[in-house]
């Protein structure tokens, strides 16, 4: 707490005084616009805009539509708005098969596959037993596949959490200690918990995991299958001598994704060699598993709000340019693991040294009228103080939100600052803020739809990130790095 105090105390004194008037087109933002964007981007006719699919690609072509129609200059490859990169999917095929004691179980219905592994075995079950009276200190599983009655005591079940989290903190709690200690596979045994959740947690398993070339998620071969099993078959495992009989099948293929990026140039000579990035994410997560009547994921604060606004920010600046040079980059498959931006920040299609500041936004039309967040605000992960400064005097200036500080720590359980298109950018050493109205129960659920998001805040959200960029796009010298710039967690 002390600390926090001190730091304020610090970041207060630093804060220019300085009144600014408003933006030249600042009045060219309106709630109309960012309303009529909002309703046609998150309708249901782009089906949730699942990165990979068809339907990303349409809302992508709409965006790149709404480019040219603001008369943006494309910034994607080969004179267009668009720039394709391909993901790769690894996925569990539906030719795996599973048998408990010679008894088949039903792929996703009755056996879920968490843990990818391309692996086949035949062997005896080591049961367990529930997973919290097991004495992790005193038991020996190595080389042996194990069975293991999921215990939900001590594990976070925050409703704001979707519920398919629930089994990987299982395999946190416990299913890591197994591994360290030499298991070649665990079955998991649902608990209450999981059962209500099977559902969900299926429509994640069953997505497989993508990446982009150098990611991480590309050696299933290397890793050790992780199943769970209906509670009903406890009885099958817990007999003496149960067998377990696996041949899972991982199919990997190309999968195609899309940033979408459009520019202004500035108005001085040498400034306008300079670019403000804004970034945003344009694909949801899809059609998946009903939740109250609904199974389109419409996105919409996660994350067309961003992109309606950059839409409304781009009008505003292509009325009156800045002195340097502002690029608009929508990126694709964020929810696949920040892969557009991964992607972009490799392969820019400007040089990378001439991006003075990425303003990223993620879900910035939701919970109370008066509060937002801006991360990457304190350090260590704070890039910027002069950039911080720039953000917090606009916010003065304008909409005077009463900001979050807690979201922003490392140490929140979230990690928020760590879950966005900023964070690739910030990775390779460019400046770089995130705007955000936080979470809310609806988040990556059918109800973040458009209804519910509030456009005359989300308006002010907009006017934010707009005054915020025109002072960057605006000053003399471009906002230093600071020197003792880290990422950890
Ligand atoms: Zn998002």
């Amino acid at each position: 707490m002390k600390k926090i105090i001190c730091y304020c105390a610090m970041l207060f004194t630093a804060l220019s005084t300085v009144a600014q008037s408003n933006p030249p087109a600042l009045q060219s933002i309106t709630a109309a616009d960012l309303k009529k964007d909002m309703y046609d981007l998150a309708d249901g006719r782009f089906k949730g805009r699942s990165a990979g699919t068809i339907d990303e690609l349409k809302a992508s072509e709409w965006l790149a539509d709404k480019f040219r129609q603001i008369g943006l200059q494309p910034g994607g490859d080969d004179g267009t708005y668009l720039q394709f990169f391909n993901m790769w999917r690894n996925r569990v095929a539906a030719t795996t098969t599973v048998s408990i004691n010679g008894q088949p179980l039903r792929l996703w219905n009755e056996v879920a596959v968490s843990q990818m592994a391309h692996k086949q075995f035949d062997a005896p079950v080591l049961y367990l037993g529930n997973a919290a009276t097991i004495d992790f200190a005193h038991i020996d599983v190595k080389g042996k596949v194990v069975a293991v009655e999921a215990n939900a005591a001590g594990i976070n079940q925050d409703v704001s959490l979707p519920t398919w989290r629930y089994s990987r903190s299982v395999m946190t709690k416990y299913g890591t200690q197994l591994l360290s200690k030499g298991a070649i596979g665990i079955v998991f045994i649902a608990d209450e918990v999981a059962e209500k959740s099977w559902a969900d947690a299926n429509e994640n398993f069953k997505r497989g995991t993508y990446d982009i070339e150098g990611g991480p998620n590309n050696a299933v071969s290397a890793t050790v299958p992780v199943l769970w099993v209906r509670s009903s078959f406890r009885s099958l495992l817990q007999q003496a001598g149960a067998k377990i009989s696996a041949n899972i099948i991982i199919e990997r293929f190309d999968y195609p994704s899309v940033n979408i990026i459009g520019k202004i140039n500035g108005t001085d000579k040498e400034l306008s060699k300079e670019y403000l990035l804004y970034s945003g994410h344009q694909d949801a997560h899809g059609v998946r598993n009903e939740i109250k009547g609904d199974s389109i994921y419409y996105g919409a604060d996660d994350n067309a709000s961003v992109d309606v606004a950059m839409l409304a920010i781009a009008r505003a600046f292509k009325k009156s340019p800045g002195r340097r040079s502002v690029i608009f980059v929508i990126h694709g498959a964020e929810e696949r693991g920040l892969l557009g931006s991964r992607w972009y920040v490799s392969h820019p299609t400007i040089p990378q040294k001439s991006i003075v500041a990425v303003l990223n936004g993620d879900m910035i039309g939701r919970n109370n009228p008066d509060s937002a967040a801006l991360l990457g605000v304190q350090p260590p992960h704070r890039t910027s103080l002069e950039l911080v400064t720039m953000a917090l005097d606009a916010n003065k200036e304008g909409p005077a939100f009463k900001l979050d500080t807690l979201w922003d720590k490392t140490t929140h359980p979230e990690g928020w600052y760590f879950r966005s298109d900023h964070l690739p950018y910030a990775r390779a050493g460019i400046l770089s803020l995130m705007y955000s109205t936080l979470l809310h129960p609806d988040y990556h659920t059918p109800q973040d739809d458009a209804a519910h998001i509030d456009i005359p805040k989300l308006k002010k959200m907009t006017d934010w990130m707009y005054r915020t960029g025109w002072k960057i796009a605006n000053a003399p010298k471009r906002p230093a790095m600071d020197l003792n710039f880290k990422l950890e967690r």
